[in-house]
């Protein structure tokens, strides 16, 4: 680095202490024409609000490093700016090849202290992410995924009604009738997708900065807990209190977390009451969240309710169509119809193999056909081929806890017949599609609300207790074999 921040900070970088190198001065000077030259392409205000605080921290070899207060500035920027920048770069000074854009690097205190102040949306923690200590927070919240927006979002009959809703609190208009939003559905459907995408579209058109906290609901009670032992819930709440909109990803890992439920249900209140919008996303509607408390419930319910179903074959499809021409690659029409036609479980998956098919022709540098499909996802696909059935399942399961199959459809109610009966009620929910009563009458004619009640009891103890919800995941992925 040939450059420190000081030398070319901000507007005052082109009047310079005396004696400093001529290289600097000669980047700084086309720094300064650079940053003059964004301000007449994209418009004071965008420039002001995206750009002014960007540093040029320096130059090594070709590449030039500018940095920005946030992380999310850095990702706005370069999403949005970055190939311009590296353009004007490059019509400066020949030499530079590529611009790096970073976030300056926060200080603890920094990162525990305020949840925004100038930034207009403050992404707290990603959906799906990998679990985290409460402690480890600081440095690794990561921003919202830019990849994520509306522009993004295939639209199709499953997902119209909670893309309009979510379009609609985009907007920043939306009546109190759709406070708070709901957004439930089966994993790998989109709900983070549209949450991300509501919080770039607020910050992309609000005049008036929005504060949009975003954070999964496990992260809440991370935070939420380590302020108690840090003594300093009462900055944790007025935090949260002074958002313009918050969004709680996975509400469902709250179920049986009284404690952080009830501080849920507090800020909730209090945000609702001073009129701010509240966006929840769960796996279920909140009917159906069992071990959520009856308030909470309640309040949940009296907004706007979207479930995001399924998908279809044709949004399947479409899907593949946007994701392979975002991509850049050539997959074949019969292609795209075979991934939508076999891989039917969610948009993840399927997104998924299609990166697999394109990183195998990539590096094989061979075209994308149904052999080669069916070739690079044979492991993949096998799964989706095997069809399991309930005596499948029944008879894996007693197996696993060493009972007769027999006992699958007793009447016997002993725990150690009735719990792997249970388990073996909701993988048959889980792996087949048969309903309700289907399984109920092949597990000894039992009613369907057994069968609900069973596949309820084991989703509460796969919540609480990690080893139970090992032994169920073991189980269900040799079905899957
Ligand atoms: P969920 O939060 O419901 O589990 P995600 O929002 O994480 O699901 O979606 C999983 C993946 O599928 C993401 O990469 C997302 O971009 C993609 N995806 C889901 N639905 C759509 C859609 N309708 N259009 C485009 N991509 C989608
Ligand atoms: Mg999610």
């Amino acid at each position: 680095m040939q450059l420190n921040s000081r030398t070319a900070q901000g507007r005052d970088s082109e009047t310079f202490p005396s004696g400093e190198a001529a290289g600097d001065t000669d980047l700084a000077r086309q720094w300064a024409r650079v940053r003059a030259r964004m301000q007449s392409e994209i418009g004071e205000v965008e420039y002001r609000r995206w750009l002014r605080q960007a540093i040029l921290q320096g130059v090594d070899g070709d590449e030039v490093t500018i940095v920005l207060p946030t992380k999310f500035l850095r990702d706005w920027v370069n999403k949005e700016y970055g190939a311009m920048l590296t353009g004007l770069w490059q019509a400066e000074n020949s030499g530079i090849r590529r611009v790096d854009i970073r976030a300056r690097p926060m200080s603890r205190g920094e990162a525990d202290g305020s949840l925004a102040e100038k930034a207009p949306v403050l992404a707290i923690d990603q959906g799906g992410g990998p679990r985290r200590e409460p402690d480890d927070r600081a440095d690794s919240a990561p921003p919202l995924d830019v990849r994520f927006t509306f522009e993004t979002f295939v639209v199709g009959k499953p997902n119209e009604f909670a893309y309009a809703c979510a379009r609609r609190v985009a907007d920043g208009q939306a009546p109190s009738s759709f406070n708070p939003l709901f957004l439930y559905g089966g994993v790998g459907l989109g709900k983070t997708h549209l949450m991300h995408a509501i919080a770039w579209e607020l910050s992309r058109h609000s005049a008036n900065s929005v504060t949009v906290a975003y954070m999964s609901a496990e992260k809440f009670m991370h935070r939420f807990i380590s302020a108690l032992r840090k003594q300093s819930t009462i900055e944790f709440k007025n935090q949260l209190r002074s958002v313009d909109v918050l969004m709680i990803d996975d509400l469902q890992f709250l179920i049986g977390k009284d404690g952080t439920q009830e501080e849920f249900f507090h800020t909730f209140n209090a945000l609702v009451d001073a009129g701010k919008q509240i966006i929840v996303s769960a796996d279920k509607s909140p009917s159906d969240l069992s071990g959520i408390e009856d308030r909470l419930r309640t309040r949940l319910s009296c907004g706007m309710v979207a479930d995001v179903h399924a998908t279809t074959y044709e949004l399947r499809l479409a899907i593949l169509e946007a994701k392979a021409a975002r991509a850049g690659a050539d997959v074949p029409g019969k292609v795209q119809e075979f991934l939508a036609q076999k891989i039917t479980s969610n948009v993840r998956e399927l997104e998924g193999a299609l990166n697999r098919l394109i990183a195998h022709a990539h590096l094989f540098n061979r075209k994308i056909t149904v052999e080669t499909a069916h070739e690079v996802l044979h492991d993949l696909l096998r799964a989706y081929d095997r069809k399991i059935t309930i005596e499948d399942i029944q008879k894996h399961v007693a197996e696993h806890f060493n009972i007769r199959v027999s006992e699958m459809s007793s009447a016997r109610r002993a725990r150690n017949i009735a719990r792997p009966r249970q388990i073996a009620m909701y993988l048959a929910k889980q792996l087949t599609t048969r309903s309700l009563p289907e399984i109920g009458r092949k597990f000894g004619n039992r009613d369907h609300t057994t069968v609900m009640h069973a596949v309820k009891q084991v989703s509460m103890l796969a919540e609480k207790d990690s080893a139970f919800s090992e032994d169920v995941e073991l189980l269900r992925r040799s079905l899957m074999i």
